[in-house]
């Protein structure tokens, strides 16, 4: 009998992408791990006010669980942190970026499908936002390498249409598409945004360059917002839904923090 509990239990590490209350005291946990991809597994009672696991299965956790397999689901039987994010955490506006980036992986995987450099990307993420003074470039980094990790890495130096190289001129990105034309295809084109050479610039540096290189990026005001509305608007062609992250930065970038506090603090749990 040892033998056969011991098969139904498995280690794995995990990034906890979403909570869900489940049954009077239990948490349903989403989990990003490195070699099972998205599971779904339950926290049995970690909303009792004494759970010692209840701290280590908090919102963008990075931990060490224990899981037994269970008929329907599977079960957390040991919970350890490894990193908490504390920076995340303090700060509302990098918990609202963590939010969405969470949202992003778990929006653009499929239960069961493994993918390490997804993986490896999202903790990364963490650390950046967590650390980084402009969090946009973070974010815009993160979005395009995932996008990248899934199969819809935008292309931004050929026209997808007349298959010419794209110069440093103003360009248009189609969403349906899925990256650049030039500007003799893209100003017929619907649907399509105008693309800024330095915004283009931006794009490129941050799609083909490691993240230590690209931190030191100065990216203004206007780029940063011409890059959003970008990005925006593929994830949502991509995802054909909004994500109900993008309200929560742009409340509290309006300083409505008194509304979008207590949402998202629900959201994140504790
Ligand atoms: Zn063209």
């Amino acid at each position: 009998m040892r033998s056969t509990s011991r098969q139904r239990l498995y280690r794995t590490e995990a990034i906890i992408l979403r909570r869900q209350d489940f049954g009077e005291a239990d948490k349903l946990l989403t989990l990003y791990t490195p070699g099972l991809g998205k599971t779904r597994v339950l926290a049995k009672g970690v909303r009792k006010p004494k759970s010692r696991k209840g701290g280590h299965v908090e919102l963008f956790t990075h931990s060490n669980l224990l899981i037994a397999k269970g008929r329907s689901l599977d079960i957390v039987t040991q919970a350890e942190t490894i990193h908490s994010f504390l920076p995340i955490r303090r700060d509302l506006l990098r918990t609202s970026y963590a939010y969405y980036a969470a949202e992003l992986v778990d929006k653009f995987t499929e239960e069961g499908v493994e993918n390490r450099p997804l993986f490896d990307l999202f903790l990364d993420a963490l650390f950046w936002l967590g650390d980084a003074e402009d969090l946009d470039l973070p974010l815009r980094y993160f979005e395009l390498h995932l996008l990248g990790c899934v199969g819809y890495r935008p292309q931004l130096f050929q026209c997808l249409r007349c298959t010419r190289p794209i110069e440093s001129v103003t360009s248009f990105f189609s969403p349906e598409d899925g990256g650049l034309l030039c500007s003799g295809c893209g100003k017929r084109e619907r649907g399509c945004q105008e693309v800024s050479p330095q915004a283009l610039a931006t794009l490129r540096y941050l799609q083909t360059r490691d993240y230590a290189v690209c931190q030191r990026l100065k990216v203004d005001g206007p780029a940063h917002e011409e890059l959003e509305t970008l990005m925006r608007r593929y994830i949502i062609y991509l995802l054909e839904r909004k994500l109900k992250s993008v309200d929560f930065i742009d409340a509290l970038r309006r300083e409505e923090t008194a509304s979008a506090r207590p949402i998202l603090e629900e959201r994140i749990g504790s």
